[in-house]
Protein backbone atom coordinates (compact mmCIF):
# COMPACT_ATOMS: atom_id res chain seq x y z
CA UNK A 1 0.00 0.00 0.00
CA UNK A 2 1.07 3.64 -0.91
CA UNK A 3 -0.44 6.16 0.77
CA UNK A 4 -0.43 10.00 -0.38
CA UNK A 5 2.12 10.77 2.90
CA UNK A 6 4.29 9.44 5.26
CA UNK A 7 5.80 11.45 8.22
CA UNK A 8 9.49 11.73 8.57
CA UNK A 9 10.78 10.97 11.99
CA UNK A 10 14.50 10.56 13.43
CA UNK A 11 15.91 6.99 14.32
CA UNK A 12 14.21 6.22 17.70
CA UNK A 13 17.34 6.10 19.56
CA UNK A 14 18.04 9.82 18.32
CA UNK A 15 14.35 10.69 19.51
CA UNK A 16 14.74 8.55 22.92
CA UNK A 17 18.35 10.48 23.52
CA UNK A 18 16.21 13.93 22.67
CA UNK A 19 13.72 13.45 25.42
CA UNK A 20 16.06 11.63 28.07
CA UNK A 21 16.68 15.01 30.31
CA UNK A 22 12.73 14.86 30.25
CA UNK A 23 13.34 12.28 32.99
CA UNK A 24 15.53 14.80 34.88
CA UNK A 25 13.29 17.84 34.80
CA UNK A 26 10.25 16.65 34.97
CA UNK A 27 9.42 19.91 32.66
CA UNK A 28 6.92 18.49 30.33
CA UNK A 29 4.97 21.78 29.17
CA UNK A 30 5.03 25.41 29.54
CA UNK A 31 8.17 26.94 27.72
CA UNK A 32 10.59 24.19 28.86
CA UNK A 33 13.84 24.02 27.77
CA UNK A 34 13.10 21.90 24.23
CA UNK A 35 10.16 24.40 23.52
CA UNK A 36 13.34 27.30 24.14
CA UNK A 37 15.98 25.78 22.10
CA UNK A 38 13.66 24.61 19.25
CA UNK A 39 12.37 28.59 19.20
CA UNK A 40 15.74 29.53 19.04
CA UNK A 41 16.94 27.07 16.07
CA UNK A 42 13.74 27.95 13.51
CA UNK A 43 13.81 31.96 14.40
CA UNK A 44 17.66 30.56 13.04
CA UNK A 45 16.47 27.91 10.16
CA UNK A 46 13.52 31.06 8.89
CA UNK A 47 15.88 34.02 9.30
CA UNK A 48 13.03 35.91 11.32
CA UNK A 49 12.56 37.95 14.51
CA UNK A 50 10.17 35.82 16.22
CA UNK A 51 8.64 32.25 16.22
CA UNK A 52 5.79 31.99 18.62
CA UNK A 53 5.56 27.69 19.23
CA UNK A 54 1.96 26.11 19.11
CA UNK A 55 0.43 22.49 19.97
CA UNK A 56 -0.71 22.39 16.53
CA UNK A 57 -1.30 25.27 13.39
CA UNK A 58 -4.97 25.83 13.60
CA UNK A 59 -4.11 27.15 17.11
CA UNK A 60 -1.39 29.48 15.89
CA UNK A 61 -4.05 30.90 13.11
CA UNK A 62 -6.76 31.65 15.28
CA UNK A 63 -4.22 33.24 17.92
CA UNK A 64 -2.85 35.42 15.52
CA UNK A 65 -5.98 36.65 14.08
CA UNK A 66 -7.23 36.96 17.33
CA UNK A 67 -3.91 39.01 18.26
CA UNK A 68 -4.55 41.58 15.86
CA UNK A 69 -7.43 42.68 17.51
CA UNK A 70 -9.93 43.44 14.34
CA UNK A 71 -13.11 44.76 15.24
CA UNK A 72 -15.85 42.05 15.57
CA UNK A 73 -17.34 41.31 12.29
CA UNK A 74 -14.58 42.40 10.22
CA UNK A 75 -13.89 41.11 6.47
CA UNK A 76 -11.10 38.87 5.47
CA UNK A 77 -10.36 38.48 2.44
CA UNK A 78 -9.32 34.58 1.63
CA UNK A 79 -9.57 31.62 -0.67
CA UNK A 80 -11.76 28.68 -0.80
CA UNK A 81 -9.00 26.63 -2.54
CA UNK A 82 -7.56 25.73 1.06
CA UNK A 83 -7.97 22.99 3.84
CA UNK A 84 -11.30 23.79 6.17
CA UNK A 85 -9.14 25.27 9.10
CA UNK A 86 -7.97 28.85 7.58
CA UNK A 87 -11.78 29.46 7.08
CA UNK A 88 -12.67 27.73 10.45
CA UNK A 89 -9.55 30.10 11.85
CA UNK A 90 -11.16 33.26 10.31
CA UNK A 91 -14.61 32.63 11.17
CA UNK A 92 -14.03 31.41 14.92
CA UNK A 93 -12.01 35.08 15.27
CA UNK A 94 -14.99 36.26 14.88
CA UNK A 95 -14.39 37.64 11.46
CA UNK A 96 -16.54 37.25 8.36
CA UNK A 97 -14.54 35.83 5.59
CA UNK A 98 -14.67 36.75 1.93
CA UNK A 99 -13.21 34.25 -0.97
CA UNK A 100 -11.71 35.75 -3.44
CA UNK A 101 -10.74 33.25 -6.68
CA UNK A 102 -7.54 31.81 -7.52
CA UNK A 103 -5.43 31.98 -10.44
CA UNK A 104 -5.17 28.98 -12.90
CA UNK A 105 -1.68 28.38 -12.60
CA UNK A 106 -0.60 27.84 -9.72
CA UNK A 107 -3.65 28.34 -7.33
CA UNK A 108 -3.12 30.79 -5.01
CA UNK A 109 -5.07 34.04 -4.54
CA UNK A 110 -5.46 36.03 -8.45
CA UNK A 111 -4.55 38.98 -7.52
CA UNK A 112 -6.31 41.27 -9.78
CA UNK A 113 -9.45 40.18 -7.49
CA UNK A 114 -8.23 41.43 -4.46
CA UNK A 115 -9.53 45.21 -4.90
CA UNK A 116 -12.89 44.28 -6.25
CA UNK A 117 -13.85 42.47 -2.56
CA UNK A 118 -11.95 45.26 -0.34
CA UNK A 119 -15.25 47.35 1.94
CA UNK A 120 -15.04 49.28 4.51
CA UNK A 121 -15.50 46.20 6.81
CA UNK A 122 -12.36 44.83 5.34
CA UNK A 123 -9.16 44.31 7.96
CA UNK A 124 -6.83 41.97 6.44
CA UNK A 125 -6.29 39.44 3.90
CA UNK A 126 -5.47 35.41 4.43
CA UNK A 127 -3.82 34.01 1.19
CA UNK A 128 -2.73 30.18 1.45
CA UNK A 129 0.62 29.61 -0.07
CA UNK A 130 -1.14 26.47 -1.36
CA UNK A 131 1.31 23.28 -2.20
CA UNK A 132 4.13 25.08 -1.11
CA UNK A 133 3.68 27.89 -4.14
CA UNK A 134 4.21 31.50 -2.99
CA UNK A 135 1.75 33.87 -3.19
CA UNK A 136 2.37 36.83 -5.42
CA UNK A 137 3.45 38.60 -2.29
CA UNK A 138 5.12 41.67 -3.74
CA UNK A 139 1.47 42.77 -5.15
CA UNK A 140 -0.61 41.53 -1.83
CA UNK A 141 1.83 43.68 0.04
CA UNK A 142 1.16 46.36 -2.48
CA UNK A 143 -2.44 46.16 -2.41
CA UNK A 144 -2.53 45.78 1.68
CA UNK A 145 -0.34 48.98 2.11
CA UNK A 146 -2.72 50.96 -0.22
CA UNK A 147 -5.93 50.18 1.62
CA UNK A 148 -4.41 49.61 5.39
CA UNK A 149 -4.50 46.36 5.59
CA UNK A 150 -2.90 43.41 7.61
CA UNK A 151 -1.57 40.25 5.66
CA UNK A 152 -1.67 36.98 7.31
CA UNK A 153 -0.70 34.13 5.22
CA UNK A 154 -1.70 30.54 5.63
CA UNK A 155 1.77 29.22 5.14
CA UNK A 156 1.37 25.52 6.44
CA UNK A 157 2.57 24.24 3.22
CA UNK A 158 5.41 26.45 2.75
CA UNK A 159 7.87 25.62 5.64
CA UNK A 160 11.19 25.51 4.14
CA UNK A 161 10.31 27.45 0.78
CA UNK A 162 12.49 30.08 0.25
CA UNK A 163 12.13 32.98 -2.59
CA UNK A 164 15.17 34.96 -3.63
CA UNK A 165 17.20 34.04 -0.54
CA UNK A 166 14.27 34.82 2.03
CA UNK A 167 12.47 32.33 3.55
CA UNK A 168 8.17 32.32 3.68
CA UNK A 169 8.25 32.79 6.66
CA UNK A 170 9.17 36.97 6.10
CA UNK A 171 6.17 38.02 3.86
CA UNK A 172 2.86 39.91 5.39
CA UNK A 173 2.52 40.73 9.18
CA UNK A 174 2.87 37.30 9.65
CA UNK A 175 2.79 33.59 8.47
CA UNK A 176 1.60 30.41 10.19
CA UNK A 177 3.07 26.93 9.16
CA UNK A 178 1.42 23.67 10.89
CA UNK A 179 4.33 21.27 12.09
CA UNK A 180 1.16 18.35 11.55
CA UNK A 181 2.74 14.87 11.07
CA UNK A 182 1.64 14.87 7.29
CA UNK A 183 3.79 17.92 6.67
CA UNK A 184 7.17 18.51 5.42
CA UNK A 185 8.34 19.13 8.79
CA UNK A 186 6.88 17.61 11.48
CA UNK A 187 6.73 18.22 15.37
CA UNK A 188 4.15 14.91 15.41
CA UNK A 189 1.26 18.15 16.00
CA UNK A 190 2.42 21.44 15.80
CA UNK A 191 2.81 24.61 14.40
CA UNK A 192 3.79 28.65 14.68
CA UNK A 193 3.69 31.90 13.85
CA UNK A 194 6.66 33.82 12.49
CA UNK A 195 6.53 38.13 12.53
CA UNK A 196 8.56 41.04 13.25
CA UNK A 197 6.73 43.22 14.96
CA UNK A 198 8.54 43.33 19.02
CA UNK A 199 5.24 44.00 20.32
CA UNK A 200 3.17 40.98 19.66
CA UNK A 201 5.66 38.58 21.12
CA UNK A 202 4.07 38.86 24.74
CA UNK A 203 0.63 39.03 23.60
CA UNK A 204 0.93 35.46 21.71
CA UNK A 205 2.57 34.13 24.74
CA UNK A 206 -0.34 34.88 26.74
CA UNK A 207 -3.02 34.46 24.45
CA UNK A 208 -1.69 30.57 23.91
CA UNK A 209 -1.08 29.94 27.47
CA UNK A 210 -5.05 31.39 28.86
CA UNK A 211 -4.89 35.18 28.10
CA UNK A 212 -2.55 34.87 31.38
CA UNK A 213 0.94 37.24 31.66
CA UNK A 214 1.08 35.93 35.36
CA UNK A 215 0.07 33.77 38.01
CA UNK A 216 -2.39 36.91 38.96
CA UNK A 217 -2.79 38.90 35.59
CA UNK A 218 -4.98 37.97 33.00
CA UNK A 219 -5.29 40.58 30.45
CA UNK A 220 -7.09 38.18 27.79
CA UNK A 221 -9.28 36.16 27.09
CA UNK A 222 -7.26 33.02 25.78
CA UNK A 223 -7.28 29.53 25.20
CA UNK A 224 -4.45 26.72 25.96
CA UNK A 225 -2.15 26.13 22.68
CA UNK A 226 1.17 25.55 24.33
CA UNK A 227 3.44 23.16 22.54
CA UNK A 228 4.73 21.02 24.64
CA UNK A 229 8.50 19.22 25.24
CA UNK A 230 8.07 15.63 23.76
CA UNK A 231 6.63 18.29 20.44
CA UNK A 232 9.57 20.20 21.08
CA UNK A 233 12.01 17.18 20.97
CA UNK A 234 10.65 15.65 17.93
CA UNK A 235 11.09 19.01 15.93
CA UNK A 236 14.87 19.45 17.01
CA UNK A 237 15.41 15.87 15.72
CA UNK A 238 13.72 16.32 12.22
CA UNK A 239 15.07 19.84 11.88
CA UNK A 240 18.65 17.68 11.64
CA UNK A 241 17.18 15.99 8.87
CA UNK A 242 14.88 18.33 7.05
CA UNK A 243 17.32 19.26 4.31
CA UNK A 244 17.81 15.98 3.74
CA UNK A 245 14.38 14.91 3.66
CA UNK A 246 13.82 17.67 1.15
CA UNK A 247 16.26 16.49 -1.34
CA UNK A 248 14.34 12.91 -1.00
CA UNK A 249 11.19 14.61 -1.96
CA UNK A 250 12.89 16.29 -4.95
CA UNK A 251 14.03 13.23 -6.19
CA UNK A 252 10.58 11.64 -6.28
CA UNK A 253 9.09 14.86 -7.67
CA UNK A 254 11.41 15.00 -10.51
CA UNK A 255 10.54 11.98 -11.27
CA UNK A 256 6.68 12.71 -11.51
CA UNK A 257 7.48 15.75 -14.02
CA UNK A 258 9.40 13.34 -16.16
CA UNK A 259 7.14 10.68 -16.67
CA UNK A 260 3.78 13.46 -16.88
CA UNK A 261 5.06 16.32 -18.18
CA UNK A 262 4.10 17.13 -21.73
CA UNK A 263 0.79 14.37 -21.67
CA UNK A 264 -1.66 15.98 -23.43
CA UNK A 265 -4.83 16.37 -20.54
CA UNK A 266 -2.55 16.37 -17.49
CA UNK A 267 -1.57 19.86 -16.04
CA UNK A 268 1.31 20.09 -13.54
CA UNK A 269 1.98 23.51 -11.63
CA UNK A 270 5.12 24.67 -13.02
CA UNK A 271 8.02 26.05 -11.34
CA UNK A 272 8.03 29.28 -9.53
CA UNK A 273 10.64 32.09 -10.58
CA UNK A 274 13.49 32.54 -7.84
CA UNK A 275 12.03 29.78 -5.67
CA UNK A 276 13.65 26.97 -4.19
CA UNK A 277 10.68 24.65 -3.19
CA UNK A 278 10.21 22.29 -0.31
CA UNK A 279 8.28 19.69 -2.67
CA UNK A 280 5.46 19.59 -0.22
CA UNK A 281 2.35 17.98 -2.50
CA UNK A 282 2.60 17.09 -6.03
CA UNK A 283 -0.67 18.01 -7.47
CA UNK A 284 -1.89 16.99 -10.97
CA UNK A 285 -4.91 18.34 -12.85
CA UNK A 286 -7.03 16.13 -15.22
CA UNK A 287 -8.48 18.42 -17.77
CA UNK A 288 -9.51 16.78 -20.79
CA UNK A 289 -7.02 13.34 -20.18
CA UNK A 290 -8.11 10.25 -21.19
CA UNK A 291 -9.70 9.27 -17.55
CA UNK A 292 -11.10 12.26 -15.49
CA UNK A 293 -9.74 13.22 -11.96
CA UNK A 294 -12.23 10.36 -10.06
CA UNK A 295 -11.69 7.85 -12.36
CA UNK A 296 -7.74 8.48 -12.06
CA UNK A 297 -8.76 8.37 -8.20
CA UNK A 298 -10.54 4.66 -8.11
CA UNK A 299 -7.94 3.40 -10.58
CA UNK A 300 -5.04 4.03 -7.99
CA UNK A 301 -7.60 3.05 -4.96
CA UNK A 302 -7.64 -0.33 -6.78
CA UNK A 303 -4.04 -0.89 -6.49
CA UNK A 304 -4.63 0.16 -3.01
CA UNK A 305 -2.60 3.90 -3.53
CA UNK A 306 -4.18 6.59 -1.88
CA UNK A 307 -4.10 9.94 -3.79
CA UNK A 308 -5.82 12.75 -2.37
CA UNK A 309 -8.39 15.08 -3.89
CA UNK A 310 -7.01 18.05 -2.15
CA UNK A 311 -9.02 20.84 -2.24
CA UNK A 312 -11.88 19.38 -2.70
CA UNK A 313 -14.59 20.35 -1.65
CA UNK A 314 -14.04 24.26 -1.81
CA UNK A 315 -14.34 25.53 1.97
CA UNK A 316 -17.40 28.30 0.39
CA UNK A 317 -19.45 24.98 -0.24
CA UNK A 318 -19.42 23.87 3.43
CA UNK A 319 -22.49 23.23 4.71
CA UNK A 320 -21.56 25.03 7.91
CA UNK A 321 -21.34 28.24 5.45
CA UNK A 322 -24.26 27.90 3.94
CA UNK A 323 -26.01 30.53 5.24
CA UNK A 324 -23.43 32.75 4.65
CA UNK A 325 -23.66 35.38 2.00
CA UNK A 326 -19.82 35.24 0.75
CA UNK A 327 -20.47 31.63 0.40
CA UNK A 328 -21.20 29.57 -2.86
CA UNK A 329 -18.57 27.81 -5.28
CA UNK A 330 -20.17 30.50 -8.22
CA UNK A 331 -18.65 33.15 -6.72
CA UNK A 332 -14.88 31.52 -7.45
CA UNK A 333 -15.44 29.76 -10.82
CA UNK A 334 -11.67 29.22 -11.38
CA UNK A 335 -10.86 27.31 -7.76
CA UNK A 336 -14.28 25.83 -8.78
CA UNK A 337 -13.10 24.23 -11.58
CA UNK A 338 -9.70 22.99 -10.46
CA UNK A 339 -11.50 21.52 -7.15
CA UNK A 340 -13.02 19.30 -9.48
CA UNK A 341 -9.60 18.30 -11.56
CA UNK A 342 -7.08 18.50 -9.11
CA UNK A 343 -5.86 14.92 -7.56
CA UNK A 344 -2.58 15.56 -5.09
CA UNK A 345 -0.26 12.29 -5.76
CA UNK A 346 1.56 10.10 -3.15
CA UNK A 347 4.65 12.24 -2.46
CA UNK A 348 6.86 11.78 1.16
CA UNK A 349 10.90 11.35 1.69
CA UNK A 350 11.22 7.53 0.84
CA UNK A 351 8.97 7.55 -1.55
CA UNK A 352 11.06 5.52 -3.93
CA UNK A 353 11.32 6.21 -7.62
CA UNK A 354 10.47 2.80 -8.57
CA UNK A 355 6.67 3.67 -6.55
CA UNK A 356 6.32 6.70 -8.46
CA UNK A 357 6.94 4.75 -11.86
CA UNK A 358 4.07 2.18 -10.82
CA UNK A 359 2.08 5.48 -9.78
CA UNK A 360 2.49 6.71 -13.19
CA UNK A 361 2.07 3.90 -15.04
CA UNK A 362 -1.39 3.30 -13.45
CA UNK A 363 -2.03 6.89 -14.45
CA UNK A 364 -0.74 6.29 -18.19
CA UNK A 365 -1.98 3.00 -19.10
CA UNK A 366 -3.88 3.19 -22.26
CA UNK A 367 -7.67 2.97 -22.00
CA UNK A 368 -8.75 -0.62 -23.55
C1 LIG B 1 -2.44 21.44 7.83
C2 LIG B 1 -3.05 22.74 7.49
C3 LIG B 1 -3.56 23.62 8.48
C4 LIG B 1 -3.73 23.23 9.91
O1 LIG B 1 -2.58 22.83 10.54
P1 LIG B 1 -2.64 21.80 11.79
O2 LIG B 1 -1.24 21.85 12.30
O3 LIG B 1 -3.04 20.47 11.28
O4 LIG B 1 -3.61 22.35 12.79
C5 LIG B 1 -4.00 24.87 8.08
N1 LIG B 1 -3.99 25.24 6.80
C6 LIG B 1 -3.56 24.43 5.81
C7 LIG B 1 -3.55 24.91 4.39
C8 LIG B 1 -3.10 23.14 6.12
O5 LIG B 1 -2.72 22.31 5.14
Amino acid sequence: MINVTRSSMPSFEEYCEEIKELWDSRWLTNMGAKHRQLQAELEQYLGVPHVALYTNGHLALENILTAMQFPKGGEVITTPFTFASTTHAIVRSGLVPVFCDVNDVDYTMDVSKIEELITEKTVAIVPVHVYGNLCDVDAISQIAQKHGLKVIYDAAHAFGVVKNGVSAANFGDASMFSFHATKVYNTIEGGAVTFADDALVQVLNDMRNFGMSGPESVPYVGGNAKMNEFQAAMGICNLRHLDAEIAKRKAAVEQYRKRLSGVEGIRLCPEQDGVISNYAYFPAVFDGYTYTRDEVFAKLCEQDIIARKYFFPLTNSFACYADYPTAGTEKTPAAAYIADRVLTLPLYADLSVEDVDRICDIILQVKD
